[in-house]
């Protein structure tokens, strides 16, 4: 099938660890992958952003980069770029009726893409599959007034979860959410992200670190709701342990960026500074040797829609103790792979690190169990797998087999 992608902020190419470049650029990159080693052709089309983007890239056999004009040729905020779907949507409907790339389907990550995808599903006959990635009712309950999405996201979330064929859900608690939001059942299947496990894998260079300090791991994106600052105030019951923080601005960058000086102040007042270190962002090839390099990984977001962090981390061998929110809750089984605690709650994230850091046969144990999920559960090859059979669906090809939720 030709499959196109759209994913309107998240360019498969990006640099990643800056505040709009995460686990969306991640997914839609190693799908496409997926998809392609499952023979299919993928072409990915994101906003050009920068003056310098040739029209189309080659990333590898089976999937192009189309870089689609829709506003100003440079970054945007992505809570800035509604104004341009609807050209995003005319530029898509001209290329698909042209002869040279005529999908078979069409799959929109986040909810801006959907609108373009929509659009141009409608004018060209293309079905439409819907990724949200985020929602904004969570994020409106969590952020409260700080969200700084256009006001009517919410809107348009429902009215996407009606208009296209079919909506892909990560996880257990976004099926609920797109229940309350009125997404009928019956075009919700659940098809979770994978982690690529050759990749991330306990084999393998690890960063350097002191042998004798635990090493709490946290990585992510320099945003508030990540909760890295309730990781520093657990520091503080976590005694001799160091925290690395991976994510946000180049290392270069640090020292200028107000998030990382708010992090800095936290860590001076609860009296962690020394045992705080800030990496910043890293290139993705590198990120499995910052998991190796951990004892365990902190994730303590107040959120979160999916979580691939979690995952990477067990891959290569490393137990998690996360917040027990959103995609969290599926991939990491308290208990027997991490430990689960509430959101907010510096002190019970603080007593499930020490309890974990101090007791190396229940880390190994985690350590095992941790690993072998992400392998028996978690590949793209099977996400891929999925999708392709949604997608032959979708565009009858083949017979509806049923939703799944
Ligand atoms: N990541 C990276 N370099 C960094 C920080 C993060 O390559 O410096 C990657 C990380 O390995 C993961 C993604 O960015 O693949 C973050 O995805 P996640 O779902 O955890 O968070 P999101 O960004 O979607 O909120």
């Amino acid at each position: 099938m030709r499959i196109a992608m759209i994913s309107e902020h998240a360019s498969p190419l990006a640099a990643l660890g800056g505040v709009d470049a995460g686990g969306q650029n991640t997914h839609v990159a190693e799908l496409a992958a997926a998809l392609a080693v499952e023979g299919h052709d993928v072409r990915v089309y994101t906003r050009r952003d920068s003056a310098d983007l040739p029209a189309l890239v080659t990333v590898r056999e089976g999937v192009t980069v189309a870089h689609v004009p829709a506003g100003p040729p440079e970054p945007l905020p992505k809570d800035d770029l509604l104004p341009y779907m609807k050209d995003f949507g005319r530029w898509l409907v001209d290329e698909w009726r042209s002869d040279e790339w005529a999908p078979s389907v069409a799959h929109a990550h986040f909810w801006m893409s959907g609108l373009a995808a929509v659009t141009a599903g409608r004018q060209t006959g293309v079905p439409v599959v819907q990724t949200y990635h985020a929602l904004g009712t969570v994020k409106k309950r969590h952020q409260g007034a700080a969200d700084t999405s256009p006001a009517r996201r919410i809107g348009y979330e429902r009215m996407l979860g009606k208009a296209v064929d079919r909506v892909v859900a990560q996880c257990q608690d976004e099926v609920r959410e797109l229940v309350r939001m009125g997404v009928p059942r019956n075009r919700m299947a659940l098809i979770p992200s994978g982690v690529d496990s050759e990749r991330f894998s306990p084999e393998g260079p690890a960063a350097p670190r002191d042998p004798d300090r635990p090493r709490i791991l946290t990585v992510g994106r320099f945003v508030e709701r990540k909760g890295f600052a309730d990781v520093i105030r657990a520091l503080k019951i976590v005694p001799g342990a160091e925290c690395v923080i991976v994510g946000g601005p180049a290392a270069g960058s640090l020292d200028t960026d107000p998030f990382a000086s708010k992090l800095r102040s936290l860590a001076e007042s609860t009296k962690v500074a020394d045992r705080l270190h800030l990496v910043g962002a890293v290139p993705a090839n590198e990120m499995p040797r910052w998991y190796r390099s951990a004892d365990v990984l902190a994730t303590a977001p107040w959120y979160e829609p999916f979580g691939l962090t979690p995952l990477e981390a067990m891959a290569c061998g490393v137990p998690v103790v996360a917040t027990g929110v959103g995609g969290l809750t599926d991939t990491v089984v308290d208990g027997l792979t991490g430990d689960l605690v509430p959101p907010r709650d510096p002190r019970s994230l603080g007593m499930a690190l020490r309890r974990v850091l101090g007791d190396p046969v229940r880390r190994f144990a985690y350590a095992t169990a941790a690993l072998d999920r992400a392998r028996q559960c978690y590949s793209w090859k099977r996400a891929a797998e999925q999708l392709g059979a949604l997608y032959a669906t979708v565009s009858g090809l083949r017979p509806a087999t049923g939703a799944v939720a």
